[in-house]
């Protein structure tokens, strides 16, 4: 373009395909988020009250949304990893934080080390039917006694002959109540240190195991929150997930991929929420004028856009390095730990600038604040990223 030709004006309309996205991940955006609208969102307010079905999983199975990024032998799509980053980010349309973590325990917690670690026998018998959404999984880290002190946890492995004898207890665990198998952290040396930990896979219905009670919580309440007990639970030695004592490194590389997929759930989710606010702003009028048209109201929308931006270029650019081989912890954290506080105070925004309407439930605002909160806390919280990324220069 010759200069002076034409006058450049900027085009805040125009799409703004990320470069990580290829056409067919927009497609696939496309039919996710349809199907998303039409078959889950509906149902948002009555699964607040009895948490979401099972056929969920079945139906989502179905559709082959699963396993995106799983590999094909296992009846996944073999796609990359953005392509898990896209359901992440369609879910927060379903309007349900609950039902949105409830699947992505299933695909990107539970799963990803059955595949990465799990023996043949061990992929077919659990993850494949998982991907079907025949099985349900749920992951078990959190002790009433251990949480962000994951190396303090007190469940023990006590190999005898040929079998496993487990005993301990795990709380907060999402889908504790309908899952069919648990990945299963423990001990099975408390003399050896980071090097003493070992991942099972254990039958929820194998004896022993008990789901104690389901847990009420502020958020999410379309989740299912286990509190678990394993009293002299057998399991064969070929129930071991991984390698004997590594169980905490297997443990810690999972995290990252779920700290990824939270991040972009909450980038996700805050983009929505400030959609919802922006037509409401709009739509909404005080002293003659629309609200949004008050620049202090004006100002807490540029602010919460530009910080919605910056959290998305941070998950994408550290999913393109994910994507691409590296290990990047540091950066994982940073956009966990960024994303999650920044979706908490958009929804916290968002709640102020719908006035009493915020408050709520039929806008459902408030419910993005509460669903949201749990961002801060689990997979890791602000105070563990904090030292994460401190710890990560030397210090
Ligand atoms: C709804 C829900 C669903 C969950 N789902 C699962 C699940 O499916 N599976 C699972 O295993 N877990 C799950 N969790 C557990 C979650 O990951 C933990 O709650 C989280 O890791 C924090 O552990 P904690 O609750 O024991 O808090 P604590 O570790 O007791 O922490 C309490 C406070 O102390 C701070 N603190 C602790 N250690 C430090 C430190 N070294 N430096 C500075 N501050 C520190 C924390 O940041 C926090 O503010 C879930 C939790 C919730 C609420």
């Amino acid at each position: 373009m010759a200069a002076g030709d034409t006058v450049l004006k900027p085009d805040f309309a125009a799409s703004r395909k990320h470069f990580i996205f290829t056409d067919e991940h927009e497609a696939l955006r496309e039919s996710i988020r349809s199907f998303v609208i039409k078959e889950l969102a509906p149902h948002a307010e009555e699964w607040e009250e009895t948490t979401f079905p099972d056929s969920v999983f079945k139906r989502m199975g179905e559709l082959g949304f699963l396993g995106l990024d799983k590999p094909e032998e296992y009846g996944g799509q073999g796609g990359d990893y953005y392509s898990s980053l896209v359901l992440a980010e369609e879910m927060v349309h379903s309007r349900s934080g609950g039902l949105a973590m409830g699947v992505a325990v299933q695909t990107d917690m539970a799963m990803p080390p059955i595949l990465a670690f799990g023996t043949e026998e061990q992929k077919r018998e659990w993850a494949a039917p998982a991907i079907a959404g025949d099985t349900i999984l749920c992951l078990g880290i959190t002790e009433p006694d251990a949480g962000s002190d994951v190396a303090g946890i007190k469940t023990r492995a006590v190999r005898d002959g040929d079998e496993y004898v487990i005993n301990g207890s795990k709380t907060y665990i999402t889908n504790g109540h309908r899952a069919h198998v648990i990945v299963l952290v423990t001990k099975t040396d408390p003399e050896a240190g980071y090097d003493g930990f070992t991942l099972f896979l254990v039958p929820m219905d194998a004896p022993g195991v008990i789901r104690e009670k389901k847990l009420e919580k502020l958020g999410m309440h379309a989740s299912d929150t286990a509190l678990l007990a394993f009293q002299d639970v057998r399991v064969p030695s070929t129930a071991v997930l991984g390698q004997v004592g590594k169980g905490f490194y297997h443990i810690m590389w999972e995290l990252q991929g779920e700290r990824l997929i939270g991040a972009a759930g909450c980038v996700a989710g805050a983009q929505r929420v400030f959609e919802q606010t922006l037509r409401y702003a709009t739509e909404r009028t005080a002293f003659g004028r629309q609200i949004g048209k008050f620049q202090v109201n004006r100002h807490k929308f540029a602010e919460m856009a530009t910080k919605i931006e910056a959290a998305r270029q941070l998950v994408y650019t550290t999913a393109w390095r994910f994507q691409n081989g590296e290990y990047p912890v540091r950066e994982i954290s940073m956009a966990k730990l960024y994303s999650a506080r920044v979706a908490v105070e958009v929804a916290d925004e968002c709640i102020q600038i719908h006035g009493g309407a915020g408050y709520m439930k039929e806008y459902g605002v408030e419910r993005v604040w509460r669903d949201m909160r749990l961002n801060r806390i689990g997979a890791g919280t602000d105070e563990i990223m904090l030292d994460v990324i401190g710890r990560s220069y030397g210090l």
